[in-house]
């Protein structure tokens, strides 16, 4: 068949989400994915036994968008512990979130490491952000993160040296200057959510939609030159239909649909074996380094994702770095923090992302216009650069094609 109700362009979050949509309400759909798999930026590979992920990512189960696919009933989602371990020099002390452990909790307060009225309003604002509506967050005017937090009483020592570490490999930017709402939906789904990951990798997550549509038709490999309200061309043939959703990057879409090209945050990932022994906290910090955002211990919840006894730690950092000076830099990070021999660390493979997150400057605007002339578009640039933003944009690029056709059920 070449004549479809609706085709979509591009089979990463959005274009399956509205895939799933779209065949919900009874139509034909056709989804056009030029890669060899879909996912878009959701890929994962293996390495010697190692899988690897595309440049570090989780993902949190308290996404709504992720809950209403329905996908997570049976997706093995391995969530990590909540506690974080900041390591200044030879000390180190581990925050965790006092509903998983109160008495490490504890443990933390009698530290004195942070000082105990900037945990109790840094825990307040967890709750607010988590407990209270989206729209109490919202309300407010947006602001830059660090205004926002300095709003709450939170001393610059807190900011500076545990919650910028924490947030820096989440946002992809340094210096908390990132929308404040953002920021505060973070926490909200920080705070409602264990994030995880998938013991075949974070690509698991897009297989598991494409496994549920039942109906639409997916073409991998074919690659869309051309666009109009009604037609679809490829290097093999054109498509007809009623409606058109172009779900791609931003880069993409400014060439097929004509949109203002986007910036980008790039991130480089080093994938890095260690001895079993270095078990313990999964997620540690070095707060002295600026260059990597963390280390996490994969294997601590994923043991499949290590051909051996050996763990993964994965190692973001924001930026792109090619050269072997940071390979090197990587490894001494890892070793100090899971206190081994630099020579014990070793390098599986590092991930050098230069388009990982659209870029935003600015206030947050949630729902940005979607349409483009006769074209619809979908893609996490139009909401917020996550998997939440994008699954959101694939079911409100959705919903307006099936209004324009007179269709929702
Ligand atoms: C390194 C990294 C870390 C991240 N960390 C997190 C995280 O921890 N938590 C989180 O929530 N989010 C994270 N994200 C963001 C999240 O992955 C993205 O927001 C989301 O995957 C974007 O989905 P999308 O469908 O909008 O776009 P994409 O995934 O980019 O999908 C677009 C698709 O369109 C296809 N396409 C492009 N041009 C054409 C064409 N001409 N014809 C046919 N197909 C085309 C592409 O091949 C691609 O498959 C991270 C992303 C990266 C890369």
């Amino acid at each position: 068949m070449s004549s479809y109700d609706v085709v979509v362009i591009g089979a990463g979050l959005a274009g399956l989400r509205a895939a799933r949509v779209l065949e919900d309400n009874d139509l034909s759909v056709l989804l056009l994915e030029k890669s060899h798999v879909v996912g878009g930026r959701l890929a994962s590979r293996v390495v010697d036994g190692f899988v690897l992920d595309e440049g570090f990512q989780l993902i949190n189960p308290a996404y709504p968008e992720l809950v209403a696919t329905g996908i997570l009933e049976s997706f093995d989602l391995r969530r990590f512990e909540p506690m974080v371990r900041f390591v200044r020099g030879n000390s180190s002390t581990t925050i965790v979130d006092p509903r998983w452990s109160p008495l490490e909790a504890l443990r933390t307060l009698t530290s004195r490491t942070f000082r105990a009225s900037d945990l109790a309003r840094t825990a307040k604002l967890f709750a607010h952000c988590g407990l209270g509506p989206v729209a109490a967050i919202l309300g407010e005017d947006d602001c830059p993160t660090r205004v926002g937090l300095a709003r709450w009483g939170i001393s610059t020592a807190m900011v500076d040296e545990c919650i910028e570490p924490f947030l820096r490999g989440t946002l992809l930017r340094d210096g908390l200057n990132d929308s404040w709402h953002y920021t505060q939906l973070l926490l909200r789904s920080f705070f409602r959510g264990r994030p995880g990951t998938h013991p075949s990798g974070i690509a698991a997550l897009p297989q598991a939609l494409a496994e549920r549509l039942r109906s639409t038709d997916i073409h991998v490999d074919e690659e869309v030159h051309g666009v109009t309200g009604s037609s679809v061309t490829t290097e093999e043939r054109t498509y007809t239909c009623a409606g058109v959703i172009v779900a791609t990057d931003p880069s993409a879409a400014s060439i097929l649909a004509e949109t203002t090209e986007t910036s980008w945050l790039g991130q480089t990932t080093w994938w890095m074996s260690v001895p079993n022994e270095c078990g313990g906290v999964g997620l540690r910090i070095d707060v002295t380094e600026r260059r990597f955002s963390s280390a996490l211990d994969v294997t601590s919840v994923a043991r499949e994702r290590s051909p051996s006894t050996r763990r993964l730690i994965a190692v973001p950092a924001n930026g792109t770095y090619e050269s072997r000076e940071h390979d090197l830099a990587a490894a001494n990070y890892v070793a100090r923090l899971y206190d081994v021999v630099a020579n014990d660390v070793e390098l599986v493979q590092k991930t050098v992302v230069a388009h990982a997150l659209p870029r935003f400057d600015g206030p947050l605007r949630l729902a940005k216009t979607s349409r483009r002339g006769d074209l619809v578009l979908a893609g996490d640039y139009l909401q917020s650069p996550s998997i939440q933003g994008a699954l959101v944009s694939g079911r409100r690029a959705a919903n307006e094609v099936l209004a324009a056709l007179g269709q929702k059920k």
